[in-house]
């Protein structure tokens, strides 16, 4: 793993080259209130975002409090989320999410990491998504892009991205909390791409583990 300075550097020039949290970062792909987002979050589990996108919509046709959605029946929660998979499981903790969030925080979605985490359904990826979109908070949200990037280049040593999560927390500069998510995926939607990353005009290639164990090496033997 890159050291200290090394990990500053990295964002110094990330944050140079890539586009940081923009005002209307609030509320992933417009979604507005926290239990929204929340369920969105849910639903985005192993599914493509055109469908999650056509399952929340479908589902907040339907209902758009957590009391409403308990009115529901299972089969009509299901039948609207059917775009996007596993809708079974996946009402099963809308309903078990919804029922927490009544009965624990009367109705309102915490915005801490702990009071999130302990809603059924509500993982560290969802936690973090939305305390940083919904909340404004300075966290280093981790999707597959980022997961895939701070693995490569070196920021941390993680085989899930629960674990890339953690390392980030406790390895980034303070400064680099609040945009680091934003940088990171762009970085890796533009140039750290999946398949064949574009090392030759890569800002970090000289840092980059993975270019000095793929490419330098590959370059000089
Ligand atoms: S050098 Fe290549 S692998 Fe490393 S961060 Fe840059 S694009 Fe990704």
């Amino acid at each position: 793993m890159l050291d200290e300075s090394q990990v500053e550097e990295v964002y110094r020039r990330l944050a140079k080259a890539m586009p940081g949290r923009t005002a209307n970062a609030k509320g992933p792909k417009g979604q507005p209130d926290a239990f929204r987002s929340c369920i969105s979050c849910m639903l985005s589990a192993q599914s493509l975002d055109r469908n999650t996108a056509k399952a929340v919509k479908a589902l907040f046709a339907l209902a758009r409090t957590p009391e409403a959605m308990l009115a529901l029946n299972d089969e009509r929660i299901a039948a609207a989320i059917k775009p996007c998979g596993l809708y079974n499981m996946k009402t099963r903790n809308i309903r078990s999410f919804c029922t927490a969030l009544l009965e624990e925080h009367g109705g309102i979605v915490p915005d801490t990491r702990e009071g999130l985490l302990s809603l059924p359904g509500i993982g560290r990826k969802c936690a973090d998504i939305v305390l940083s979109f919904t909340f404004g908070k300075d966290v280093i949200a981790v999707d597959t892009h980022v997961h895939r990037v701070a693995n490569r280049i070196g920021l941390t040593e993680a085989k899930t991205a629960d674990r890339t999560a953690q390392q980030l927390e406790a390895r980034s500069p303070n400064w680099a909390m609040r945009d680091g998510h934003f940088w990171l995926i762009q970085f890796g939607k533009r140039v750290c791409v999946v398949r064949r990353p574009k090392c030759e005009v890569c800002p970090v290639s000289d840092l980059c583990e993975y270019y000095a164990a793929n490419v330098q090496d590959a370059a000089t033997n």
